[in-house]
């Protein structure tokens, strides 16, 4: 079963997210999964409404401290105390607005680790270090950080997002996806890390998400917009199964 993730960013009010989940809720069926990363003020309400579902309730950040002076941040522990036990960390909005460098998603990684919470660790180039022939060297500089935690992870998740894919609608083509995600597969295996789930974000809608996930090395899919429509964003979960 591949694995399917939904990104709301900053995106929804209260009672957009409870509509949300009657609508997503009705149409799972029993075999279906899903995460949704959901803004941190909607962690808890959202958890609630889908416990004893198969949607896990992820945040889309967290700090790498335990607590302190950290105006604005959230702490792994205030995650697990809220239930909550996933969340993405290095996502290229972070990484580009908020200045989140390889060595802080490496230490939030670390933290996620020793915390016991799973993280979906995000990884990508931008359009002009393609263009110049870079991707793989950017991604081996985004990942050399992360392998030692990375090989204490009980459950590895890295997902692949060109950051020229995010939000634009140009998505990857299926060979160039699949071309990133083998050579990652081989990194992590060459340093000893064999069991992998590999996901592709970058405007992955319900139109392309059959031949994105058919490829042998895409495991699953970070989806962004197209997560913010739950028939939309079913439509994507029916894809996995
Ligand atoms: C994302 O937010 O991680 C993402 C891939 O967004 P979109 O699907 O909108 O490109």
């Amino acid at each position: 079963m591949k694995m399917i993730c939904g990104n709301w960013k900053m995106n929804k009010s209260r009672s957009e997210v409870v509509s949300y989940f009657d609508t997503f809720k009705a149409l799972l069926g029993s075999q279906d999964q899903a995460l949704i990363a959901v803004p941190y003020v909607y962690l808890e309400e959202a958890r609630r409404i889908c416990s004893g579902t198969s949607i896990i309730i992820a945040a889309q950040n967290v700090h790498q401290q335990t607590s302190g002076a950290f105006t604005g941040e959230v702490s792994l522990a205030m995650l697990k105390d809220i239930g909550i036990d996933w969340t993405l960390i290095g996502h290229s909005e972070r990484r580009q607005y908020f200045n989140e460098t390889n060595e802080a998603v490496a230490l939030k990684l670390e933290a996620c680790v020793s915390a016991g919470v799973h993280a979906i660790v995000c990884i990508g180039e931008t359009l002009g270090q393609r263009e110049a022939g870079k991707t793989f060297a950017v991604l081996s500089e985004q990942l050399a950080p992360l392998y030692a935690s990375l090989g204490r992870c009980p459950r590895v998740v890295v997902a692949y997002e060109p950051v020229w894919a995010i939000g634009t609608g140009k998505t990857a083509t299926t060979e160039q996806a699949q071309e990133v995600h083998a050579w990652i597969r081989t990194q992590l295996k060459e340093k000893g890390i064999l069991t992998s789930t590999l996901l592709y974000g970058g405007s992955v809608t319900p139109q392309n998400s059959g031949a994105l996930l058919s490829q042998p090395d895409i495991d699953g899919a970070l989806v962004g917009g197209a997560s913010l429509k739950p028939a939309d964003f079913f439509e994507i979960v029916r894809c996995a199964r």
